[in-house]
């Protein structure tokens, strides 16, 4: 059998339950992390009670923790390696648009869960 992995996750207004989930396969443009702790703030309270996708989510979007598997590529792009602790900025933007070119991610289009179905936020999205 594969490798599992737990999470804690949301499946509807302030429900959760542990799920195992298979271990994701890391590419070489990808890492893995090993989350050490998850803070919550004000947003997640307000997510919790009363989410606005009915998806189920693993929330926490101000995550620390340790790569546990990195590629090649994503190292040598990042200058960062397995066992280096790190902090996750939850937008996971395009970095092909203009916003993103800008830094300014928080604006990309595919950033934003309330207008784009198929966005891509850790912590807020499936
Ligand atoms: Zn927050
Ligand atoms: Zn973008």
């Amino acid at each position: 059998m594969a490798e599992q992995v737990l999470a804690a996750v949301r499946t509807g207004p302030g429900t959760t339950e542990m799920r195992e989930f298979p271990m994701p396969d890391i590419g070489d443009d990808a890492a893995l992390l090993k989350i050490e702790v998850a803070g919550i703030c004000g947003t997640d309270v307000k997510l919790y009670r009363r989410p606005t996708i009915d998806e189920p989510v693993i929330m926490g979007h101000e995550n620390v923790g340790i790569v546990a598997k990195a590629g090649a590529t994503w190292s040598e792009i990042h200058g960062l390696h397995e066992g280096d602790r790190i902090f996750v900025e939850h937008y996971v933007g395009c970095m092909h648009c203009g916003w993103c070119r800008l830094g300014e991610y928080r604006h990309c289009e595919l950033t934003d869960w309330r207008t784009n179905h198929d966005a891509r936020r850790y912590g807020y999205t499936s």
